[in-house]
């Protein structure tokens, strides 16, 4: 593998920013991880493409992010390159009832401009801290609402560099899934949403009502990563954790939230191993004292 330092500094230009031996706790919701070797963040759909055939030709592993509101980064920290999509163009185009965007836009944004021009459908999204990627790989949904229900198209990058188009009805999109968690090799590069002619009072409303239930409900005021479980079936993650009276059961910094048993919060800036620790250990009291197996949601990498 070539020397990672000369391959960070080939990727640098006006078009890609490079960061080198970085916390991922800068870069993750959790606030919790080792050091990325190098973070590329490209700023449009070429210049992704660019670093992943380069980093191809070079032997260097990638890992692809978004917002990192899903992601748990071992303490060991990441080795090659992380392409994080944040920085690529944050321009939002609306065509009617048609609104796109890179992968990189944060799903906040587009709900703003949704409203905006006076489009209903995206409400539920409202408040999900993540990327346009990272909510279609995740068919991020909430409130009754998911990704599935209003994605058009998705563009993407194949494993072989080839930028394609992707019907939604070909994505194989379900519960927190999608074609894209099942064949990671694909890279989202732009979306596009089919939205409705809606009342722009109804759909602002409908939104502050939405982010003030998660205010309510949810410890936005800790690091976390949303919901650490998976819905088992028939069943309530939460309401399973609250049962086994593991509410405010901590490991090192990590703590079963108090306000939200579902969230486990690095409450007191643990390590990534009091994180995963703390899974391990709701995971097995809730088998022992309930039957069910709980999986996380949350994407532990390396
Ligand atoms: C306070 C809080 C509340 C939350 N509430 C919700 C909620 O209500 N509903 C919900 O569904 N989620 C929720 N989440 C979780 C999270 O915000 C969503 O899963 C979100 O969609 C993740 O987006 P991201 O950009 O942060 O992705 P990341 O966490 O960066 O990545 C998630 C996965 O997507 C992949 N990925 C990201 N971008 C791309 C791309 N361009 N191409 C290919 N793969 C990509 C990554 O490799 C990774 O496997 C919450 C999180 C927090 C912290």
């Amino acid at each position: 593998m070539i020397d990672l330092y000369t391959f960070a500094k080939s990727l640098e230009s006006d078009s890609c920013e490079i960061l080198v031996d970085t916390p991922m706790s800068r870069h993750t919701s959790f606030k919790a991880g080792g050091n990325a070797d190098v973070i590329a963040l490209p700023k449009n759909v070429n210049s992704l493409t660019v670093t992943l055939k380069s980093a191809h030709k070079n032997n260097v592993p990638v890992t692809v992010m978004g917002n990192g509101s899903n992601l748990l980064v071992k303490d060991e920290g990441i080795r090659g390159i992380v392409i994080k999509t944040t920085g690529m163009d944050p321009e939002i185009e609306v065509d009617n009832e048609i609104i796109r965007c890179s992968a990189g836009t944060s799903l906040t944004k587009l709900c703003v401009a949704a409203l905006e021009n006076g489009l209903t459908g995206l409400e539920f999204a409202y408040g999900i801290p993540g990327t346009v990627g990272g909510a279609v790989f995740m068919n991020a949904g909430a409130y009754g609402g998911e990704i599935k229900d209003v994605l058009k198209t998705v563009q993407h990058i194949t494993p072989e560099f080839d930028t394609e188009s992707a019907d939604a009805s070909a994505l194989n999109l379900g519960y927190r899934k999608s074609f894209y968690s099942e064949h990671p090799e694909y890279i989202i590069a732009t979306a596009e949403f089919k939205l409705q002619k809606g009342d722009k009072a109804e759909i602002k409303a409908k939104m502050d009502d939405l982010i003030g239930r998660r205010k309510d409900k949810q410890p936005l005021e800790f690091p976390s990563a949303g919901s650490t479980f998976k819905r088992p079936e028939g069943y309530f993650a939460g309401a399973l954790i609250e049962q086994c009276g593991l509410k405010g059961c901590r490991i090192g910094g990590a703590e079963v939230s108090e306000k939200h048993a579902g969230f486990i919060i690095n409450r007191y800036s643990g390590t990534a191993s009091d994180i995963i620790e703390l899974i391990d250990h709701v995971k097995k009291t809730v088998k022992e004292n309930t039957g069910v197996t709980l999986e996380p949601e949350v994407k532990i990498i390396p």
